[in-house]
């Protein structure tokens, strides 16, 4: 599963049974090395290929890597303590001041979050290849629960797979996909 992917040295992997939602299946947590996780689902082990798994695993590095959890907390916390900051110096322009940036502010945080992920999505193909993370993108929106009807693009915090999936295509568009080191070979895959 972590054959191909270099860097998981300092980071634990934590397999768990049960995942609260479809997008929780693989998760990076944690700001201090030493004590990062990643988590995948243990369901998945028997669903993926051991290329798409390795896939799964180097996207979430490439977000421990770029301390992309720590940006979780640190946007939203630069956020409120500039507005407690505003509120006691001027009261009352402080406090409108801050209920008219949050909006354009989070929409912010949220690109950045969808952009984090698209990275991470190219940093794993390159590294396990592009087929790899396509499968693996593939079965996650296969058996996903989340609706995507209603869905609004901008809003959300994370893009479909299916924007991931064609993200990925546009970025290897006219590639061979040989390049990308796949460890595929034609439909066989060794199960780990
Ligand atoms: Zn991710």
């Amino acid at each position: 599963m972590t054959d191909s992917v270099d860097g998981i040295g300092r980071v634990q992997l934590r397999l768990i049974e049960q995942s609260v939602s479809s997008r929780s299946r693989a998760r990076a947590w944690g700001i201090v090395p030493g004590s990062r996780y990643l988590f995948v689902a243990e369901r998945l082990l028997g669903e993926l290929s051991a290329p798409a798994l390795s896939a799964i695993v180097a996207h979430e590095l490439h977000h421990l890597r770029r301390w992309h959890p720590l940006g979780r907390v640190v946007l939203p916390a630069i956020f409120l303590i500039g507005w407690a900051w505003a509120i006691v110096v001027a009261p009352l322009s402080g406090l409108v001041g801050g209920a008219v940036l949050v909006a354009p502010y989070w929409l912010m945080v949220m690109a950045i979050e969808r952009r984090m992920e698209r990275r991470a999505d190219i940093a794993a193909a390159e590294q396990v290849g592009y087929e790899a993370m396509v499968e693996a993108l593939r079965h996650l929106d296969e058996t996903s629960d989340e609706q995507s009807s209603g869905r609004i693009a901008w809003l959300a915090s994370h893009p479909t797979f299916a924007e991931r999936i064609a993200h990925l295509e546009a970025e290897y568009d006219g590639e061979p996909v040989d390049n990308a080191k796949s460890t595929t070979d034609g439909g066989h895959h060794d199960r780990s």
